[in-house]
């Protein structure tokens, strides 16, 4: 028979893992029986093995196996659990949100959202240490600062009650 060999399964522990190994913020494991879903290298994800075995069945391509704590290379079983694919992304997109910090353009005083690794690259960037919501205001923002560069205001202000870029909760 060509390709992979079709395993039978017994009830409690499906696989026994032989070897481990580290790869792209992951766990791999070599197993016995082979893992049917394994790549080229013979290796499945731990994390899904460890789920499978806990659960006494293969998961599906729409099942996945979240680690809880967020923490990819927290491997202890009462860590990973089951979920589906579209829980899963929102789930994802969830923790995400929290760590978005929150703004207000000083232009149009627009309430807008920037991961903190863009607001760090952008805040690095930005001569006047202020960020607008869109290019438009990101524009103006320069323009003004031109303008308070040659001493023709004393300080940027903006239309609203906002003092420049707060940053809000919710
Ligand atoms: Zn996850
Ligand atoms: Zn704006």
């Amino acid at each position: 028979m060509r390709g992979r060999a079709v395993v039978k399964y017994k009830k409690d522990k499906i696989f026994k893992i032989i070897s481990i190994c580290k790869g792209g913020g992951y766990k791999y494991c070599r197993t016995e029986p082979l893992h049917p879903n394994r790549n080229s290298k013979g290796l499945y994800t731990l994390h899904r093995v460890l789920l499978e075995n806990k659960l006494g069945r293969l998961l599906t391509k729409k099942e996945i196996a979240h680690h809880k704590d967020g923490d990819k290379t927290n491997d202890n079983p009462k860590n990973i659990v089951l979920m589906s694919l579209k829980d899963h992304s929102s789930e994802h997109a969830k923790i995400r949100k929290v760590d978005d910090i929150k703004l207000l353009c000083p232009i149009c005083n627009k309430k807008f959202e920037l991961k903190p690794t863009c607001y760090r690259r952008r805040m690095k960037r930005s001569l006047s240490k202020m960020l607008g919501c869109s290019r438009q205001c990101g524009c103006k923002i320069g323009h003004l600062l031109k303008i308070k560069l040659c001493g023709r205001v004393e300080r940027i202000t903006t239309s609203g009650s906002y003092p420049l870029n707060t940053r809000f909760d919710s």
